[in-house]
């Protein structure tokens, strides 16, 4: 039986539980072993008579030792928990050296536990952390089959290389110590793979255009890569993203989404990984419950860039120090997204209506010419952690866009169909899942809320 399952057993039946040993203390007669599977933050207390228990193979009872137990289910006596295990027959399935053994008792950094990360989930912190990211997993997947939405896979491997979302990493199988050139000297790309030049995807969304706007409300949710030389905490080179992009919503629709899409998450987690966000406010951040409700008790704040730049210009004036100068027209840092949410409304908030010049190809043009149907949701401790928008639907205004900013057409066919043939005003935004998962678990650093984090220099295990 799981150990999450025992914990909440009436007392007096006889069970088997396996699992990894956390820790082993006790007396002269009493060993007390706590053991946990991984199905819960929690450890199954096992009692250990060891007067009649052979005292090397209890010797092997060592942090991290895998056994299984089998024994008596009875109501503890101790404080802490309700049932415990009278051991009556040990077995050692997997000894754990102890002195090799990489997650030792002393409170380890984070830094370390990411040099071990093919260890770490094994520790009470990731354990906790990846609970809670299977089960947002299933969240999203449940809120968006509720409301009729079609789950649509895009494809991770894509030859347009103007989403303009971030530098690309380059698929080949040409080898590259004899590259073949064409007449001109230049790479012969129609000797690769696919016969052209390929990359891996930096967003599904416009692929998702072409199933919005057949299929009506799609969501996309799977790998993105981004070749950014950014050595932030809030960024990877592998995330995961959550792409929703749906027909006939305007901005406001879109923005109404978004809102309670990020709400119903926040709240799937506290009633449903109580025992995780529990243990990680308790660990880590006294804050991290509060913070939840927080979010979900109360109205986003929505305002426009050009008075987001204005608050912020006032802040300045006022004294306040920003690492990066703000002014209408700059993209905002973090550290200004984070100073609208936390000091200035105290809550989250969405910016609508951003400069065009900052923001892509595809967004609907306001009838300013300056500025763009965008909205970013902004959260506190992250800064963006929802970017979105109203798609341009009109087939003239795309296209001179694009012919706007040189981007080449020949890759784009394909997606200027959706507006040749049955337009339709849609919109759609992008969640980066690991942001989210800062947020939801209080993590400091996106490397510590997915398993193996890839990051410049960076892809072990
Ligand atoms: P940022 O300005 O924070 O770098 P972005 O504007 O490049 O993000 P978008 O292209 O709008 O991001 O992507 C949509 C969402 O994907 C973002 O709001 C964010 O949650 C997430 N995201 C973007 N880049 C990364 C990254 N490198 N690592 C993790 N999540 C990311
Ligand atoms: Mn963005």
């Amino acid at each position: 039986m799981k150990v999450k399952d025992l914990l909440a057993k009436a007392p007096g039946e006889e069970v088997l539980a396996k699992g990894w040993v956390r820790t082993k203390r006790g007396n002269k007669e009493i060993a007390f072993i706590a053991l946990n599977d991984g199905s819960t933050i929690n450890n199954i207390q096992i009692v250990v008579d060891k007067t009649s228990t052979d005292a090397e193979l209890l010797a092997k009872v060592t942090t991290g030792a895998c056994i299984a137990v089998r024994g008596n289910l009875v109501e503890s006596i101790g404080s802490g928990q309700a049932v415990e295990i009278q051991a009556k027959e040990i077995e050692i399935l997997g000894e754990c050296d102890p002195v090799r053994y990489p997650l030792q008792k002393k409170d380890t950094t984070f830094e370390y536990l990411r040099t071990v990360a093919h260890m770490r989930p094994r520790t009470n912190t990731f354990g906790a952390v990846l609970r809670l990211r299977s089960q947002m997993a299933f969240a999203i997947h449940e809120y968006f089959h509720s409301k009729g939405f079609v789950y649509l896979h895009t494809p991770l491997i894509t030859a347009a290389d103007a989403e303009g979302a971030g530098n690309m990493f380059q698929v080949t199988t040409l080898d590259l110590l004899n590259i073949p050139k064409d007449k001109k000297g230049g790479i012969d790309y129609s000797k690769d793979f696919f016969g052209k030049r390929t990359s891996l995807t930096v967003s599904g969304q416009l692929e998702g255009e072409l199933g919005a706007t057949a299929l009506g409300e799609i969501y996309t949710f799977g790998p993105t890569f981004r070749a950014e030389n950014s050595n932030t905490p809030r960024h990877l080179a592998e995330f995961w993203m959550i792409e929703p992009e749906m027909a006939f919503y305007d901005i406001k629709n879109n923005m109404a989404l978004a809102e309670d899409f990020i709400k119903s998450l926040v709240r799937y987690a506290l009633e449903n990984c109580y025992d995780d966000l529990k243990f990680l406010n308790d660990r880590y951040d006294n804050e991290l419950i509060e913070r939840l409700k927080g979010v979900v008790n109360t109205e986003f704040k929505i305002l426009t860039y050009t008075e987001g730049i204005e608050i912020l210009e006032k802040a300045v004036a006022d004294g306040h120090k920003f690492e990066y100068p703000v002014s209408w027209g700059v993209d905002l840092q973090s550290e200004h997204e984070r100073y609208l949410v936390e000091q200035h409304f105290g809550r989250p908030v969405i910016l609508t209506d951003y400069p065009k010049d900052i923001k892509a190809f595809y967004m609907k043009q306001n009838e300013d010419g300056k500025t763009v149907r965008a909205m970013d949701v902004l959260f506190p401790k992250i800064g963006e952690i929802i970017g979105g928008s109203e798609r341009e639907a009109d087939y003239g205004k795309l296209d001179a866009r694009i012919d706007e900013l040189g981007m080449s057409r020949r890759t784009l066919e394909w997606y200027l169909d959706t507006r040749r043939f049955g337009s339709c005003p849609h919109s759609g935004f992008g969640l980066g899942f690991e942001r989210l998962l800062l947020f939801i678990t209080g993590m400091q650093n996106i490397r510590d809320v997915i398993p193996f984090p890839r990051t410049p220099k960076n892809a072990e295990f």
